[in-house]
């Protein structure tokens, strides 16, 4: 493997030492095509060097990366073996009419088709002015994107900066956070479907990003609805149980998030 990173490295006039380090970052979680793509991405010049891991999840891992104007980077990469993420993530691939011609012959497409559909959420819900990362490129089960944080720290999850926060600010991240649930409906079209404290993170003002959306799915999809209502009982709840603050009933929000 590393014989075939050393011959498409070859052309490049970074530094050699550069590329073992990335080689190193990734050569311990990822198969071969993983690497290849991480390996393609840094030689079309989207990623200049991955460094530290920013979360290891059970289907996925963020890297910070710096790109080529000095700016950091989040890498989202899918791990392609998970057999439970297939069966986990076909349903909302299933019923999304963007995936009906998707030609899908195993796990590896399945994830490519994932990876896909985050990004092009992202990018839907970017151009409709919801605060998401901003999309940088995908390439396989490897997703790119703007790296929310400052000097390299990404900013807290809700659920790791609700503490610290006094009840005016706690009011004020729900309507932020229910301001962007519209915004995601009305003008992205898409229903989040993931929605909770783990996927708000708290930015500068306070203010608030959503992460995440790779299970987001257009209106049109049949469980809409149901993830709909869903993401809101879940940021009610938290608000409710965990910040101590009121909330509004469901069938409010449902009514706010459906006239527009
Ligand atoms: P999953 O929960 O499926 O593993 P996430 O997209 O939620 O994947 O990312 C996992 C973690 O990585 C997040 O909880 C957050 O800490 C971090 N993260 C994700 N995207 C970014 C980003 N754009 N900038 C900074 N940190 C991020
Ligand atoms: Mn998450």
């Amino acid at each position: 493997m590393s014989d075939d990173i050393d011959r498409l490295l070859g052309g490049r006039n970074e530094p050699r030492r550069k590329d073992k380090d990335l080689f190193e970052t990734v050569e311990e979680v990822f198969d071969t095509a993983t690497v290849m793509t991480i390996v393609e991405l840094t030689r079309r010049k989207v990623i200049r060097k991955l460094s530290g891991v920013i979360s290891a999840g059970k289907e996925a891992r963020v890297y910070l990366a710096s790109g080529y104007r000095g700016e950091y980077l989040a890498v989202k990469i899918y791990l392609t073996s998970s057999a439970e993420f297939r069966k986990g993530i076909y349903k909302y691939i299933a019923g999304d009419p963007r995936f009906e011609n998707i030609r899908v012959r195993d796990t590896r497409d399945l994830i490519y088709a994932w990876t896909r559909k985050e990004y092009r959420n992202l990018k839907r819900m970017h151009a409709a002015g919801v605060k998401v990362p901003r999309p940088v490129a995908f390439m396989n089960n490897v997703l790119v994107m703007e790296f929310l944080g400052e000097n390299g720290v990404r900013y807290p999850l809700l659920v790791e900066a609700y503490r610290e926060l006094d009840a005016e600010e706690l009011r004020n991240l729900y309507r932020l956070i229910l301001e962007e649930v519209v915004k995601i409906y009305c003008k992205a079209r898409l229903v989040h479907g993931d929605l909770s404290e783990y996927n708000v993170m708290v930015t500068p003002g306070p203010d608030v990003a959503i992460i995440d959306v790779s299970q987001a799915v257009d209106l049109s999809h049949p469980n809409a609805d149901e993830f709909l209502a869903r993401d809101l009982r879940n940021i009610n709840r938290f608000f409710r149980e965990e910040a101590g603050i009121d909330t509004l009933s469901l069938e409010e929000l449902l009514e706010v998030v459906k006239t527009c």
